[in-house]
């Protein structure tokens, strides 16, 4: 494993990270889940993503998770790094959702006692809230850590001038932001525009989300849509997706891939891990075959030149 300095933090995490939105939830395959946890870690992915909405059912993956870890993880607390998130809905009522204090703070408790951990990592507001102000939602990630729940304080999905704002506010409450989780993928390129830049000047670490573009950026639509695949769902990735101008892209970056001695899924998690500002790439598996495939990725981390062109010609 490689591991990358998260901003200007003390804390180092591995280039491939993995998420548990999909895949480790009571709906999945227990022993499956367990063995992705054992591959990731021998591999050395020592940093584990959850949200309290996590499963399905919301809350699942969390419980899952927390008792692979004692049962299985006994005495390797301190090797990870396990964060949690609250801003999407979990319960009903006024104050189930977005970024309120009363929220956030309550759902942090939820967490740990579905992990049945003392505290989390990195706690995250996992979403921006039009109407809570950003001070009111970054006193709560404050008041996380200087109670002990959790370690260190990120944001999810927050616009170039919410971050800065976030930024500013939780320096000045002397918990800076460790860490940015945004969707950036070959698919989905908004953080370019000035998110990255603002995260390098703030000290910020990026962690990059759905990274394959929930799979699109694997082989394994080229030949329609398999019956198990999350597209075959048609819950958070739908047939619709599966354009045939996508499918024309990612046959292309397909041939490129395999040129360059990889499989998709390794050359599109390279492709932004070669940005030095993207601390890692956090994926999903559903199978120890794929998350396999996707730690395959560190052998070739390098571009030519001619392969970025490439690659900007075959996206458009
Ligand atoms: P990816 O883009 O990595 O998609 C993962 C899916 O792609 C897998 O479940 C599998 O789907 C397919 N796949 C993965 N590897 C391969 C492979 N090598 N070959 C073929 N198919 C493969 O990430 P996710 O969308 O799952 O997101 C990853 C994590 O990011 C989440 O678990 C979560 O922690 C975080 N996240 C955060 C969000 C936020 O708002 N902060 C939002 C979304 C995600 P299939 O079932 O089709 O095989």
């Amino acid at each position: 494993m490689i591991y990358n300095r998260c901003g200007l933090s003390g804390i180092r995490l591995p280039a491939v990270s993995l998420g548990l939105w999909h895949n480790f939830g009571h709906v999945d395959d227990y022993e499956t889940a367990r063995r992705m946890l054992f591959t990731a870690f021998d591999a050395g992915i020592t940093h584990i993503d959850l949200a309290n909405n996590y499963g399905p059912p919301p809350g699942s993956a969390e419980e899952n998770f927390g008792k692979i870890l004692r049962q299985d993880f006994h005495g390797y607390r301190d090797e990870l790094i396990i964060s949690t998130k609250a801003g999407y809905l979990m319960w009903p009522g006024p104050y189930g959702e977005w970024g309120s204090r009363k929220y956030l703070l309550a759902s942090l408790d939820q967490s740990l006692k579905r992990m049945q951990l003392d505290y989390v990592d990195i706690f995250y507001s996992h979403r921006p809230d039009p109407d809570t102000p950003l001070e009111e939602t970054m006193m709560a990630l404050d008041q996380a850590v200087r109670s002990g729940k959790a370690l260190y304080a990120g944001i999810s999905n927050y616009d170039p001038d919410q971050t800065l704002e976030a930024s500013e506010i939780l320096r000045q409450l002397g918990t800076p932001c460790l860490i940015h989780q945004p969707k950036y993928s070959l698919f989905e390129r908004w953080v370019e525009d000035s998110l990255l830049d603002i995260l390098e000047k703030e000290g910020i670490g990026c962690i990059a989300f759905s990274p394959l573009a929930q799979g699109m950026l694997t082989d394994k639509y080229l030949q329609g849509i398999p019956e198990d695949s999350r597209a075959s769902k048609a819950v958070f990735l739908k047939k619709e997706h599966i354009t045939s101008e996508i499918i024309n892209k990612v046959k292309q970056l397909n041939n490129l891939a395999k040129k360059r001695g990889q499989s998709l899924a390794q050359m599109a998690l390279a492709w932004l891990l070669k940005d030095k500002r993207v601390t890692s790439v956090l994926i999903g598996a559903r199978t120890v075959e794929q998350l396999e495939d996707n730690l395959g990725t560190l052998d070739n981390l390098e571009f030519t030149s001619e392969e970025l062109k490439k690659i900007e010609v075959i996206l458009g």
